[in-house]
């Protein structure tokens, strides 16, 4: 029998993805570069369900039922476009080539229009959820064609993670590059998310002085309230192992130098170029940078810091809950500078992206999954014209009751000199919406005496001018 699908690639996120698609009952063909990692794959799991095993490319195309289905699941970049070199001559018209690795959403819009004039379907498809999720449903964001999604979507339904609903975590997010494009945002704020955690970790640490096993307790606790999501669980896990080795804390072998990929940079590169203001993710990225200059750490290591002050126990208790309330409110300011790039990206590209089915499909499988995202799905869905998530009332009312204790750990942060970019960033992101007015005025005024820019006047329409260097009239321009 031919296969319903094909994987090539079968390294660890292709391997359970195959397996995944096998043990939801579909024949799935199997293509590696080299061969014996798709010999090895069926003499494991070769019992788990129909696999098609295949050497050439020719052989793995011929296996597969038309019209066709190849997930290729290859490292990112040239090797992605290598591979599409080799199987596009072999596929015919209405084929559905989805690429799965976690490739540039522009690229894959090139790629998209590249194979759609020989009449194939390219779905960039962003799969988040790792290995383990890949296995046991990850959650799965296709962009490409509806009519591609109309015979893809229901397997990617069968294999996708569920949410508690049941619903699963895939939907048809938009034309070409859209599945990418949110995929690099979702791991864009997943840096957020992680540069929150550590600096809460940081604090409570630095600040209210409990070792990382009381941490871990803590996180623990705030696991089964409103930061229930995956993050704070592992978050909890690393912090109380012990390297075996040594017998410290594992937190305190691990080298703190934290590296990246590049997704949560490309996050920060397209919100420059569209104008958004994603300052809590760009601070994760410029943390993860910062943190691997040795060297210049090294060099700073001696500059003059604040006495610190030890906290009594009550006070550090008290402490301990008002970092929840802070990590919570910035939580909210760096999902909602997520958002805000989503809708900006939609628009710039005619997406008609749906940011409720988008919150929806991050509730299970995807590394930021979280209990908090059915309320952002909520929010949306309740208010499709919804300005931001900081404009939804119930996020608002809680951010108003979380912001004194916001403000306290910023002012012990700063009093005891811990670094607390990520939540600092999101407050000043959330005073300054909030502002009547901003300094920005000021800078339209030195922007027209030293460039004679011109600035725009609250009371009266049009584009005017100062004469600076004269007799300090105004012109209009
Ligand atoms: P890798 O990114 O390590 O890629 C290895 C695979 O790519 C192997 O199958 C390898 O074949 C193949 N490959 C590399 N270069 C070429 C080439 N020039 N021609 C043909 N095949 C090539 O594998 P992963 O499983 O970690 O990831 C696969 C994709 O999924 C990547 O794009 C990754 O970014 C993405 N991804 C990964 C996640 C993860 O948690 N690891 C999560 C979500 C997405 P060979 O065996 O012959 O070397």
């Amino acid at each position: 029998t031919p296969a319903q699908i094909g994987i090539s690639g079968l390294a660890v996120m292709g391997r359970n993805l195959a397996r995944n698609f096998a043990r939801n009952g579909y024949a799935v063909a199997l293509h590696n570069r080299t061969p014996a990692r798709t010999r090895e794959l069926v003499d494991e799991f070769g019992h788990e369900g129909a696999f098609v095993p295949a050497e050439s490319a020719e052989d793995f195309v011929a296996a597969l039922e038309r019209p066709r289905r190849l997930v290729i699941m290859v490292k990112a970049g040239d090797p992605t476009d290598a591979v599409i070199r080799e199987f596009a001559p072999l596929l015919d018209t209405g084929d559905v080539i989805i690429d799965g690795g976690n490739a540039h959403f522009a690229d894959t819009r090139r790629r998209e229009l590249e194979l759609r004039e020989q009449g194939i379907h390219f779905v960039g498809t962003g799969i988040s959820g790792g290995e383990e999720g890949a296995l046991r449903g990850p959650s799965i964001m296709p962009g490409g064609s509806a009519e591609s999604y109309a015979s893809l979507g229901p397997m990617l339904e069968k294999i996708a993670a569920k949410a508690d609903d049941g619903a699963p975590c895939v939907t048809h997010v938009g034309a070409d590059g859209a599945g990418h494009f949110v995929k690099m945002v979702h791991n864009g704020i997943e840096y957020a998310d992680m540069q929150l955690i550590g600096e809460a970790y940081q604090l409570l640490r630095d600040v209210a002085g409990y070792p990382p096993k009381e941490i871990a307790g803590i996180f623990r606790a705030w696991n089964t309230g409103r930061l229930d999501s995956y993050l704070i669980e592992i978050t909890a896990e690393v912090l109380s192992h012990v390297d075996a080795a040594t017998e410290r804390p594992f937190v305190d072998v691990v080298a703190d130098q934290a590296e990246q990929k590049g997704t949560g940079r490309w996050t920060v590169q397209l919100a420059l170029e569209l104008g958004v203001p994603v300052s809590g993710i760009a601070e994760a990225v410029f943390a993860r940078s910062l943190s691997g200059h040795t060297a210049l750490r090294e060099a700073s290591r001696g500059l003059a810091g604040p006495t610190p002050r030890a906290l009594g126990e009550a006070e550090a208790a008290r402490f301990a809950d008002r970092v929840e309330q802070a990590l919570y409110a910035s939580k909210i300011v760096s999902y909602t500078q997520g958002f805000h790039e989503i809708a900006a990206g939609s628009a710039q590209y005619d997406w008609r992206l749906d940011l409720g089915a988008i919150a929806a499909i991050w509730r299970g499988g995807c590394i930021i999954r979280a209990a908090f995202l059915d309320r952002i799905r909520a929010a949306h869905d309740n208010r499709p014209d919804l300005p931001s998530l900081l404009s939804d009332d119930e996020f608002a009312e809680e951010i108003a009751e979380a912001q004194d204790d916001w403000r306290a750990v910023l002012v012990a942060a700063t009093e005891q000199g811990v670094p607390a970019p990520g939540f600092a960033a999101a407050l000043a992101y959330y005073d300054a919406l909030r502002a009547e007015r901003l300094p920005a005025a000021l800078t339209q005024g030195q922007r027209d005496f030293f460039g004679a820019h011109t600035y725009r006047r609250t009371d009266r329409e049009g584009a005017f001018h100062t004469l600076w260097g004269g007799d300090r009239s105004e012109v209009e321009v």
